[in-house]
């Protein structure tokens, strides 16, 4: 049984409660055996506040400059975004820009979302703050997780057993097999935050039962916890969760999930 040939969930220094560089995650990726990594700083208001400047967003910007391959892992660049509300909007979609990194204007009138997304592989949508879900009906939370999982570039809904907002699993996951996009099941949750364990294992359960697909990730804010799966492993192990669902068994199993949904659509081309 093999979980854990690519980490598609991991932090570096510009998420400011993270602590290594890009190249200190590919050495640790490489050292571990991984095939893929996956960079996922967060795109959220946790890191600056209102006034939002595209200038604090800039890291997002120019990830073109990373090696597609390094030290023989392929690096992906994503980012996790926040949901920010009942409609499944994500973070950045109602901020305009009318200027870039420079202080000359666009264009056209964008927004911080579109701009980043625009450079991004793919995007995990998790929710970091749910005040705005208090008092929600489960329709509306599973509506939510459904806009979200609609969105062109979000691949994942991450650590969705740790959010604390009830929604409907089986809604949630059938959709995310229909459109080929996949759930997070979190090392960083289940070694931390016991109390969620259950929840956690319930999505892995039905997610096996109805087919669909998983990411196993790290969701590692220090390079020394890139590749570090143990406690979901053992808990896929116990309930034999399926490998053919996991779409971090290989390189070749993620960039195929990308492909067929359509977030990236030639990744099973040479990067
Ligand atoms: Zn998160
Ligand atoms: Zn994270």
């Amino acid at each position: 049984m093999n979980y854990s040939c690519c980490d598609v969930h991991t932090h570096t220094l510009y998420s400011r409660h993270a602590y290594s560089t890009i190249a200190e995650n590919i050495t640790e990726a490489a050292d571990k055996g991984l095939e893929l990594l996956g960079s996922a700083d967060h795109f959220s208001s946790m890191l600056y506040g209102e006034p939002y400047d595209v200038k604090d967003f800039q890291y997002f910007l120019n990830m073109r400059a990373w090696p597609r391959t390094w030290k023989g892992v392929v690096l992906l660049r994503g980012a996790e975004a926040d949901i920010v509300d009942l409609d499944g909007n994500l973070f950045g979609h109602n901020i305009a820009l009318d200027s870039g990194i420079t202080g000359a204007s666009y264009d056209g009138a964008q927004t911080l979302k579109d701009l980043v997304f625009d450079e991004l592989d793919y995007v995990v949508a998790s929710i970091h703050n749910r005040s705005f879900a208090r008092g929600a009906t489960l329709a509306q939370t599973t509506q939510m997780y459904i806009n979200a999982l609609h969105d062109p570039k979000v691949q994942v809904l991450g650590h969705l057993g740790r959010a604390n907002v009830p929604f409907d699993v089986d809604e949630v996951l059938f959709c995310a097999k229909d459109l080929g996009k996949l759930i997070e099941i979190n090392e960083h949750t289940l070694s931390d935050q016991q109390q969620f364990s259950e929840s956690c294992q319930h999505i892995a359960q039905r997610a096996a039962e109805i087919g669909t697909q998983i990411v196993v990730s790290s969701d590692a804010h220090i390079c020394t916890a890139i590749g570090g799966f143990d406690t979901v492993h053992t808990m896929l192990k116990a309930i034999h969760f399926p490998e053919e669902l996991v779409a971090t068994r290989s390189a070749q199993a993620f960039l195929t999930s990308l492909e067929q949904s359509g977030v990236m659509p030639h990744a099973t081309q040479p990067l």
